[in-house]
């Protein structure tokens, strides 16, 4: 965040921005963000990068783990989705349980994981992969003790045995928080610079930059911006220009900037 010209990061782990931007003119403060302390922080400028969460399956009890999570014991596991955190999951997985049942919409691997992943998944004697099927149920008494899976082509049901079920569906912006206020793709995805419909921008301001969202002065970054690429040197990467176009808009909007970053020679 950038006040009155200095940067200032204010540690936040644990604390999340609850709410919104609240005020905007062309000289004055952007913004104002209540943090769950009760502080308020107001804003000549603010770049959110509050990345994304896991997309829920919608079945009750079915919850989405990261790779580092470990099933209770080494019994039999599934996996739902077909892309890379999938694919991750489920190498790490078959080095502790018995089987992993990687469960895909799709035909094959090969549409949606990169190829380093298909080649050692297809390697792996633990690793099941079953296309075209779906979950339908979770099954167990106050457990999770199997699924009841349905095949897309033939309509066949069936139940597996397992005790662990990991959901690899995709993930959904962290952008409730603010409430509608910024341009966003259909999905929730934060739009910014050339991106952004002329009629979600403002008229009367400047046309956004590059990482800007549809309000001057707040930016964004990272997986929380649609049509980012979604790995970790891109967010670090957009991250370092966002300060630059911070202080480009800091300066053309009139703000005293003390020492704005060169640009690299
Ligand atoms: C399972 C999995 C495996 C992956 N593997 C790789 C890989 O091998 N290589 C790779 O390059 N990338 C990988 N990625 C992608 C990578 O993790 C992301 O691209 C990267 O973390 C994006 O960084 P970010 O800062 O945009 O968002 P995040 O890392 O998601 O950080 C967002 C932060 O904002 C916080 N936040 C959210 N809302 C608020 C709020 N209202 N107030 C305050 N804070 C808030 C969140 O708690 C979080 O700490 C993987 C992702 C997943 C899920």
């Amino acid at each position: 965040m950038v006040l009155g010209g200095e940067i200032e990061i204010i540690e936040n782990r644990g604390r999340p921005a609850e709410s919104v931007i609240a005020t905007y003119g062309p000289r004055q403060f952007i913004g104002e963000i209540s943090l769950l302390t009760g502080q308020r922080v107001y804003l000549s400028a603010v770049a959110t990068t509050a990345g994304t969460g896991a997309a829920r399956s919608g079945r009750p009890g079915a919850g989405g783990h990261g790779p580092g999570a470990r099933p209770q014991r080494a019994g039999p596991v599934a996996i739902v989705g077909g892309g890379n955190s999938a694919g991750q999951a489920a190498l790490f997985l078959s080095r502790t349980c018995r089987e992993v049942h990687l469960i895909i919409r799709g035909a094959s691997l090969e549409t949606s994981m990169s190829r380093y992943l298909v080649d050692q998944i297809e390697r792996s004697p633990r690793i099941d992969v079953r296309p075209h099927t779906q979950v339908r149920a979770l099954l167990g008494q106050g457990k999770l003790e199997g699924v009841e899976l349905v095949e897309s082509v033939t309509h066949h049901r069936s139940s597996l045995s397992v005790c662990g079920l990991f959901v690899f569906i995709g993930a959904k912006p962290c952008t409730q928080w603010l409430d509608g206020q910024l341009a966003a793709d259909a999905d929730g995805f934060l739009l910014t610079g050339p991106d952004i419909p002329l009629w979600q921008r403002d008229p009367s301001g400047p046309a956004p930059l590059f990482l800007e969202t549809s309000r001057a002065g707040i930016f964004c970054v990272g997986d929380v911006r649609s049509g980012s690429i979604k790995r970790v040197a891109t967010a670090i990467g957009e991250g370092s220009m966002a300060v630059r176009l911070v202080f480009e808009r800091l300066q053309a909007s009139g703000v005293a900037v003390a020492n704005p970053p060169r640009a690299a020679q």
